[in-house]
C-alpha cells in the first residue's frame, strides 16, 4: 500500500478509495481555481451548488433512481434516521419491522416512542446469525410500512431476496451495503443510508425517498429538521449542510461510475467475499458466524474456539499491519468489513495471514 497506509477492515468509517482521497488531497488548498477549500466554501455559492447537484445528479445515474424519488443528504448520521422514519412515515401509528440484530434492534426501539411496532420476523432465536423467512409475513391492514436492516453490520447478515410486504411501503437500513450492489429503488418506499461505512466520511446519511410519502401533515411539534419534506423543499439546502461529507461522496459516486458502476462493483465485491469465505469454511480453526445463504459481502465474523484465541489473533493481525479485526464489543469475535474500497490484495493478505496463524497453531 502507498503513503504507509494499512489494510483497514474497520465497520466504519472505513476505507475510501485510494484515487478518491488523493483528488480531494490535490483539491485541498484551492478547490479548481475557487480560491478555496470546500471546507471553507459558503453552502450557497455557485461552486458548492454545482457540487451538491453533480453528487445528486451522479447517485441517480449510479442507482437509477426514478424520477418520483427524491434524493436527501441530512445530517446526524445514521441514527437520527432511526427517528425519521417513525415521525415521518407513521401516519396510522403502527409498523413493521424484522430484526435481525444490533441495528434493527436500535430501529424498534426508536420507533417504539412514536407508535405501535410490529416484529413480524426475528432471528433472536439463533443469535441473529440469520435472515428469517419473509415470504409470508403478517402484516396488519392499517400497517404504514415494513422496515428492514437490509446489511447487519454487527452480525454479518444480509438478505438476497427482500420482503414481500403485501403492498406496504418497504423502508431499509442500506448504511453498510449501500453502492455495493445494483438496487431496484421502485421496489422500495424509503431506503436510506449513513455514509461512513461504503462511500465517504462520517455524519451524514443519503435518503432516497418516492415522493408521496413526503408529508405536510406531522405533528406540529416535530423539528424542522426532522421532516424529510423541509429536505425535499430545499435540495438538501435548508440550514448549512455537511458540505465536506456531500463533497467526499461526490467523488465516491463519480468514482464509481467510472469503474464500471454497480454491477462492476458487486462482481468484485462477490469474488473478494468468497476468498474469505471459501477459507472459513475451509478452516479447522477459524468459523464463520453466519448461515451461509445469509452471508453478507460486507461485513464478515467469524470466531476461533474461544474469547482468549479471538484476542490472540487481534493482537497478531495487529503485529502483522492489519487493522480493526476485533469484533464488535456486543458479540466478540473477530470481524473483517470489506467494503467496496477494501482492495481484492487486502482480502488475500488477510486470509494468507489467517492461514499462517492456523498454521503455527495446531
Ligand atoms: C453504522 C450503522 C448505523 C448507525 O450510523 P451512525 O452514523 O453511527 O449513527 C445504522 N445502521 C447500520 C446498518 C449501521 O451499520
Amino acid at each position: 500500500m502507498k503513503y504507509g497506509r494499512t489494510y483497514n477492515f474497520s465497520a466504519g468509517p472505513a476505507m475510501m478509495p485510494e484515487p478518491v482521497l488523493e483528488e480531494i488531497a490535490a483539491e485541498m488548498m484551492n478547490y479548481r481555481g475557487s480560491g478555496m477549500c470546500v471546507m471553507e466554501m459558503s453552502h450557497r455559492s455557485k461552486v458548492f451548488q454545482q457540487i451538491r447537484d453533480e453528487a445528486e445528479a451522479d447517485l441517480r445515474k449510479l442507482m437509477g433512481i426514478p424520477d418520483n424519488y427524491k434524493v436527501l443528504f441530512v445530517q446526524g448520521g445514521g441514527t437520527v434516521q432511526f427517528a425519521m422514519v417513525p415521525i415521518n412515515l407513521m401516519k396510522n401509528g403502527v409498523a413493521c419491522y424484522v430484526e435481525t440484530g444490533a441495528w434493527s434492534k436500535k430501529a424498534i426501539a426508536e420507533a417504539k416512542k412514536y407508535g405501535e411496532v410490529k416484529i413480524v420476523a426475528s432471528s433472536k432465536d439463533k443469535n441473529f446469525s440469520y435472515i428469517p423467512d419473509c415470504s409470508d409475513l403478517d402484516i396488519p391492514e392499517d400497517a404504514d410500512y415494513v422496515y428492514i436492516c437490509e446489511n447487519e453490520t454487527i452480525n454479518g447478515t444480509t438478505y438476497f431476496n427482500l420482503p414481500n410486504t403485501k403492498g406496504k411501503v418497504l423502508v431499509a437500513d442500506q448504511s453498510s451495503m449501500f453502492l455495493s450492489r445494483p438496487c431496484d429503488v421502485s421496489k422500495y418506499g424509503l431506503i436510506w443510508a449513513g455514509v461512513q461505512k461504503n462511500v465517504g466520511p462520517a455524519g451524514m446519511a443519503v435518503v432516497i425517498i418516492r415522493e408521496d410519502l413526503l408529508r405536510e401533515d406531522l405533528d406540529p411539534k416535530t423539528p424542522v429538521y426532522l421532516s424529510y419534506k423541509t429536505h425535499a423543499d430545499a435540495d438538501s439546502l435548508y440550514n448549512t449542510p455537511n458540505c465536506w461529507a456531500i463533497y467526499c461522496c461526490g467523488k465516491v459516486f463519480k468514482y464509481l461510475l467510472d469503474n464500471g458502476g454497480l454491477e462492476a462493483m458487486a462482481k468484485k465485491n462477490e469474488e473478494k467475499a468468497a476468498i474469505l469465505y471459501n477459507f472459513l469454511d475451509s478452516s479447522k480453526l477459524f468459523t464463520g458466524a453466519v448461515r451461509k445463504e445469509d452471508r453478507s459481502l460486507m461485513n464478515v465474523p467469524f470466531v476461533t474456539p474461544s474469547p482468549e484465541q479471538d484476542a490472540d489473533v487481534v493482537a497478531a493481525s495487529k503485529a502483522a499491519g492489519f487493522d480493526n479485526l476485533k469484533g464488535h464489543k456486543s458479540v466478540g469475535g473477530l470481524r473483517a468489513s470489506i467494503y467496496n474500497a477494501m482492495p481484492r490484495e487486502g482480502v488475500e493478505a488477510l486470509v494468507e495471514f489467517l492461514k499462517k496463524y492456523e498454521a503455527e497453531h495446531q
